[in-house]
């Protein structure tokens, strides 16, 4: 039996606006001696995305995993690799092999990458994190920090060591502040002066440490950004921190899904309740009698229906289960419209969204 996915549900992939978004961050950041690692996680990895991401100017192209990055080279994206979730010690051969860069905060696994990296002839870049207090990878201890870049420095010859970096905004929330980004360019200064020579990449953070770019107040030695959201999505810096950025386009993603049924039916369940298809208590209200709509679309495709925005008004997303989506629609109805089994619903994409649509083999991906 031949059976090829076509048709719904879709997610719309604009290419040329995911460029434009890129190509503008890369020229802001550019102007004040900033390359940027493009981050290809959000979208999975998807080529045609990786390669806008190429196309528009970013020295490396950056995921959390190595099957997103082994593909790239084979396609034609000539961009340095780097992976950015520290690496498992259990990947360190495929991560030497895959990658010309990674992010590091274990010295069991920085030699084991040495180790592999010489097994492949090769030397592997380190950029050592630094923990400023999001709490999540890095090292808290700089004096163990400085340590291991001086081991780096002498012992470890298939490794160089290519600078240092941070995350923040992350687990704990901490915003990239100039001085909080000060504070990693005072740290790499301190292990300049250990090993001495200057360190190539001091790594200042993600999309949101975009804000000291945009705000002119980024310290001066920080000339590496890794940049995902804030070009796949703009939402963030819009809509979180209220920075006005007329020139990033927020609707690169969009999602299209199916009417396969379109019924009057009661508001409130009708029997003994117990629990829904994911094991939840629910408390659902009694409106009456209304128009409702199933989608073929659900969970396992885009992760929590509460996140659903329609671009249609008067429709109300009310849950879904693995693999339908209902909606209220009844105020289309008392507006005079009404939504037809075949007609197709669209919604905005957020970060969990995305990825999730990108990674369902239900969903097709439809590049424009
Ligand atoms: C995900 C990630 C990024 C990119 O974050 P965005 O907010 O999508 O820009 C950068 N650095 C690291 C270490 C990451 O894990």
């Amino acid at each position: 039996m031949d059976y090829e996915r076509k048709g719904y549900p879709e997610l719309i992939v604009d290419l040329n606006k995911l460029r434009s978004n890129i190509t503008q961050v890369v020229r802001r950041c550019d102007e004040i001696g900033i390359e940027i690692a493009g981050v290809i996680k959000g979208c999975n990895g998807l080529i045609p995305c990786a390669e806008q991401f190429y196309r528009a100017g970013c020295r490396w192209i950056a995921s959390s995993r190595l099957d997103q990055l082994a593909p790239l080279k084979d396609a034609g994206i000539q961009a340095e690799l780097m992976m950015i979730r520290i690496p498992m010690i259990t990947e360190a051969e495929d991560v030497v092999r895959i990658c010309d860069y990674s992010l590091n905060s274990e010295i069991s696994v920085i030699r084991e990458l040495n180790k592999f990296a010489g097994k492949h002839d090769k030397i592997h870049n380190i950029i050592l994190m630094a923990d400023c207090g999001d709490l999540r990878e890095g090292y808290w201890d700089k004096d163990e920090m400085a340590d291991v870049a001086v081991m780096i420095e002498h012992e470890m010859h298939n490794l160089h060591l290519a600078g240092v970096g941070v995350n923040v905004g992350c687990y704990g929330s901490v915003q990239p502040t100039k001085e909080k980004l000060q504070e990693l360019v005072d740290i790499a200064e301190v292990i300049e002066d250990r090993i001495g020579r200057e360190l190539e990449i001091i790594s200042g953070g993600a999309t949101s440490s975009f804000m000291r770019v945009i705000d002119g107040d980024m310290p001066a030695r920080i000339n590496m950004l890794r940049v995902g959201e804030g070009v796949l999505l703009s939402y963030d810096l819009k809509v979180l921190y209220g920075y006005d950025l007329p020139y990033m386009h927020t609707d690169t993603f969009r999602l299209r899904a199916e009417v396969v049924e379109v019924k009057d039916k009661p508001s409130h369940p009708v029997g003994e309740i117990g629990f829904d298809a994911f094991g939840h208590k629910i408390e659902y209200v009694d409106r009456g009698i209304r128009r409702r709509a199933v989608l073929g679309i659900g969970k396992v495709d885009y992760g929590d229906p509460s996140e659903l925005i329609p671009e249609m008004d008067g429709i109300e997303v009310l849950g879904a289960s693995s693999d339908h989506t209902l909606l209220d629609i009844q105020d289309i109805v008392d507006k005079g419209g009404d939504l037809r089994v075949g007609d197709i619903v669209e919604f905005k994409v957020n970060y969990a969204m995305m990825v999730y649509l990108t990674n369902s083999p239900n969903v097709a991906k439809v590049y424009i």
